[in-house]
């Protein structure tokens, strides 16, 4: 009998370092190489069509249609001195990842040949044959329409011989069906929202930007290993396997130094990624073993939003080449950490002012109080809806399990900030507000630079969590587009800006001197978001209970949190900031459902399929050798002597028949039970069934399958088990 995880070990003990090709230059010297950014639009473009170009992205001035084929001219000629002789319309659908279709640049050129071709037509709109990507009903499949349009904010790129154009994705009537259009209006949203704030303390600020660092975590284990994997290969994370004797116990992985084999693979990924102008800065360990992480240096909300998803694919590529594969599912592995993607979020001015910094002076620092009051307020309110903007079958794995974040949204602010604004919120009239110029000023308000230099009470236990200068959004999955996240946040921040604004006037409307009047709204807003500050261990279960008594969204069931989208409130939200429209959300949340539902059927025909022809033939055919064996010892000795010698091999048959009938009984039940939820129509009943019905035997199967990997035969084991699989060498 051929062994294909012994093969495979044996494969990855011998493997080398692959060479990485690290240029002989800095990399200032080749970062965006491989970008229409503006150095090459100012080349390429004229002075004319460039500076329509800029007012596009900075100012958001709608783009003329002359303008494009300006813009696609150049922009042709720049990919193909880049070695491109394709290009593609690159967008985000409501799936997993991006997606491209693509198109050489030849036309026929009326005298029997051809020439390179690229009309501004092309790049400013293309019309994909949409029908196989989800819409929740917006697009029906003999409509098959949809429309990609050019997004001039995020420049175009080039991946091998491809020029890709970052676009949003509509359908025939207008609707969204992607991730990247309800961003960029949420963007714009908060931006027109927070200027307006703004204006109270600085009338020269024009705009306001939201900001995206994300920090993503991963995997790596060995191509050859992953390949004997069938479970890691179509749902990306084991649905079996016993913990390793050793794992992430000794916590000698996190900032441990990195494997050579690792090693090469970040350099190249980061040469990669230089050359797509990825300003990628931080690479380490993380907790896990063969975890790490990569963080770039954060940028505008959409360009990071499109800079990381272009990194989950160039890793893919990079890891390839280096003989790994990278798991990005929140939770590949039982019993180890899972992993994350913090959002570090923040809002800054066109002025160069951080909104969520602490300010150098009495005004900055009143402005800085105002935003951080009116992010916990806007949170507060809409805890569930942020929730559901990161939960999803795989998230739900790791929300809840001991290193993550629970199901619960809460905000950190640590105990300086907490003791600010519990000063402000006592205070009681004027001498809390009377800070304007440079006398007069509080103390407490005057000491908040000084304060959070030192801010090291960090606590890695909050979803949301105030770092000093931004907020960490830390309950984002992995593998999850950061779109979903900024754009839940964004939109809340900006409804809730607007509100604050209204109340604001009127106050001064009615006589209140301006500062006055904020000093009575915030201290409000301090008094009735107090529900969603917590700074405790966010990891215990009493917190679980408080949390439900503060009224905290506490849901853990996906299919049922996603509901938060369609409450009145949330409606409401994405409606008056004009980022979703009702019709929208039902359709979104209709893919959200599907998408659920799928992924969970996925696993579990997956382990059915294992248990079935892996686990159930080879534990049989070790409990025949016991059988022989003991079949034979019985004929060699007396009845006595024989049961002494087999007695062993007895329990260890019986155990494994055991195991093999709970396997085999609930095997069956599960299959029954998909059966009765597939006839189901409604997409959220659906999902609710496969989530109270189906998704508890993955783990029932499983703890039966772990049972028999430590009893059966080490040799006969076909599937790779944790201690090869998470030990790179
Ligand atoms: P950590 O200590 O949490 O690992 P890092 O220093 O690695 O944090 O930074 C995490 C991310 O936060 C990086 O992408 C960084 O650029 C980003 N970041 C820093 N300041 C801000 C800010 N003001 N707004 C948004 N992101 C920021
Ligand atoms: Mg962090």
């Amino acid at each position: 009998m051929s062994n294909l995880r012994f093969h495979s070990v044996k494969e990855t003990l011998n493997r080398k370092v692959v060479d990485v090709p690290v240029p002989q230059k800095k990399t200032s010297d080749y970062f965006g190489s491989y970008v229409f950014d503006r150095r090459q639009m100012r080349k390429y473009l004229s002075n004319e069509t460039y500076k329509l170009v800029l007012n596009a992205i900075d100012k958001g001035e709608p783009l003329d249609r002359q303008i494009a084929k300006h813009v696609a001219a150049g922009m042709r000629m720049w990919a193909m001195e880049n070695g491109a002789t394709h290009y593609t319309h690159w967008f985000h659908p409501l799936t997993d990842g991006t997606a491209e279709k693509h198109d050489a640049f030849i036309d026929f050129d009326g005298f029997g040949g051809v020439i390179e071709e690229f009309s501004g037509k092309l790049l400013a709109q293309q019309e994909p044959d949409a029908s196989s990507f989800p819409s929740g009903g917006i697009r029906n499949t003999f409509e098959a329409r949809g429309y990609t349009a050019w997004d001039p904010s995020s420049p175009a790129f080039i991946v091998d011989d491809t020029l890709c154009i970052p676009t949003i994705f509509i359908s025939y009537t207008g609707e969204s069906l992607d991730y990247k259009l309800p961003l960029l209006k949420s963007i714009s949203a908060v931006d027109k929202a927070a200027v307006e704030v703004c204006r109270y303390f600085d009338k020269n600020v024009k705009k306001v930007i939201s900001y995206l660092g994300w920090e993503q975590e991963y995997f790596l284990v060995d191509q050859a290993l992953y390949a004997a994997r069938p479970d890691l290969i179509l749902t990306g994370r084991t649905l079996m396997g016993h913990e390793s004797a050793k794992n992430q116990q000794l916590e000698d992985h996190y900032f441990g130094s990195i494997p050579t084999r690792v090693s090469a693979f970040m350099r190249e990924l980061e040469y990669e990624c230089y050359k797509l102008s990825i300003p990628v800065k931080t690479r380490h360990n993380e907790v896990a073993p063969n975890q790490f992480e990569v963080a770039p240096i954060f940028e505008e909300c959409n360009l990071a939003n499109d800079h990381n998803l272009l990194l989950i694919s160039v890793m893919q590529r990079v890891a390839e080449k280096h003989n790994f594969e990278v798991l990005l599912h929140e939770k590949p592995f039982k019993g180890i950490n899972g992993s994350g993607k913090h959002n570090n979020w923040s809002l800054g001015t066109d002025t160069g002012v951080n909104l969520l910094g602490p300010g150098k002076n009495p005004i900055e620092n009143l402005q800085f109080i105002t935003f951080m009051v009116n992010v916990l307020r806007a949170v507060h309110k809409n805890n569930a809806l942020l929730k559901a903007s990161i939960s999803s079958a795989t998230n739900a794995h790791r929300l809840g399990a001991n290193e993550a974040p629970p199901a619960i949204i809460s905000v950190f602010l640590g105990s300086q900030i907490s003791a600010l604004l519990d000063e402000i919120e006592r205070g009681n009239g004027t001498s809390d507000i009377n800070v304007k110029g440079k006398t007069g000023t509080r103390l407490s308000l005057n000491h908040i630079p000084e304060i959070l230099v030192d801010n090291t009470d960090r606590n890695r236990t909050s979803p949301f969590a105030f770092t000093g200068n931004r907020f960490e959004f830390r309950a984002v999955g992995s593998s999850a587009n950061c779109a979903s996240a900024i754009t839940a946040l964004n939109t809340s921040v900006a409804y809730q800006l607007c509100e604050f604004k209204r109340e604001v006037d009127a106050l001064i409307a009615s006589g209140s001197k301006k500062d006055e009047a904020i000093f009575t709204i915030i201290r409000r807003y301090i008094a009735d978001s107090k529900a969603i500050r917590f700074d405790g261990n966010g990891y215990s279960d009493e917190w679980k209970q408080e949390a439900a008594k503060r009224g905290l969204d506490c849901e853990t069931c996906v299919p049922v949190i996603y509901d938060a989208y369609l409450s009145e409130s949330s409606i409401k939200l994405f409606k008056e900031t004009e980022v979703l429209s009702e019709r929208e959300l039902h359709a979104r949340n209709e893919v959200k459902w599907e998408i659920y539902t799928k992924k969970i059927q996925i696993e579990a025909r997956v382990l059915g399929d294992l248990a079935m022809n892996h686990i159930i033939p080879v534990a049989t055919r070790y409990q025949g050798l016991l059988l022989d064996n003991v079949y034979k010892i019985q004929k060699l000795y007396n009845e006595e002597k024989a049961r002494k010698i087999a007695g062993q091999d007895l329990e260890i048959i019986e155990e494994i028949a055991d195991h093999i009938n709970y396997i085999k009984i609930k095997t069956d039940e599960m299959v029954e039970a998909r059966k009765t939820a597939n006839i189901i129509e409604n997409e959220r009943e659906k999902a609710l069934a496969y989530s109270q019905n189906v998704a508890g035997y993955l783990d029932e199967i499983r703890y039966h399958i772990d049972k028999l990997e430590l009893i059966v035969d080490n040799e006969m084991w076909t599937l790779p088990k944790y201690r090869e699989l998470l030990f790179i060498r």
